[in-house]
């Protein structure tokens, strides 16, 4: 028998409430840039696990789907790109969210341990990059992509609010569910009717698609 040390227990759980809350942004933050990108999010969803709470997403792009789309250079290079911006999405996410919260800066280095798996991630996609040298000319490109990263989400911090809250309260949203509340509840609800027609017809049947179709679709060409 223990007794329970009330003022521990309301520190443990405000920890507890305040890392979900967190959590939530940063899984909020990877989803509007994958959409942004023209990705399908499938699933997002927040688990409670030994070390608290973890996030994951379940996504494709159309260059899983269409792997010869990556033959052209400007399309490689547009798939690299918006892979990275998705994965800084979620440390961006966290800082936006901490620095509204405190006015500081100064992110705490411990808020980025549950990142690691996007740094890997990024580190592997930037080392197929060709164009992209190591060193300060690798270390200036991983600075500018978390910049696109940042300045996506500030302009679009209201919709990751949206996926955060819901997720916040729901613990997982499938597609159409964010399609739901971005299409319903966003200021921003055309882009976003637009944004998920796209999506839905670049993937309806991906095996068809035409090269050119594609590049003027996302807008590379
Ligand atoms: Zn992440």
């Amino acid at each position: 028998m223990r007794k329970v040390n009330s003022k521990n227990y309301i520190k443990a759980k405000l920890a507890h409430l305040h890392q979900k809350a967190s959590i939530c942004h940063h899984e909020a933050g990877h989803t509007i840039l994958a959409l942004i990108h023209f990705m399908n999010v499938e699933l997002v969803k927040i688990n409670y696990t030994d070390f608290g709470f973890v996030g994951d997403m379940d996504y494709f792009s159309i260059f899983d789907e269409k792997k010869s789309l990556n033959q052209d250079a400007s399309l490689l290079n547009f798939n690299i790109h918006s892979e990275i911006i998705m994965l800084y999405g979620g440390l961006a996410a966290e800082k936006i969210l901490f620095k509204d919260n405190s006015g500081s800066d100064q992110f705490p280095m411990v808020l980025k341990n549950g990142c690691e798996y996007d740094i890997q991630e990024i580190h592997s996609l930037i080392k197929k990059s060709v164009n992209v040298k190591p060193g300060l000319e690798r270390y200036t490109f991983k600075k500018q992509m978390m910049k696109i990263s940042s300045r996506l989400l500030r302009e679009n911090w209201e919709d990751v609010k949206l996926i955060a809250h819901a997720l916040f309260k729901k613990n997982r949203l499938n597609t159409q569910e964010l399609k739901k509340i971005l299409t319903t509840k966003s200021k921003n609800k055309e882009y976003w009717k637009s944004q998920f027609k796209i999506i839905h017809s670049i993937f309806s049947e991906p095996e068809t698609l035409d090269l050119n179709f594609v590049k003027i679709t996302l807008g590379i060409a």
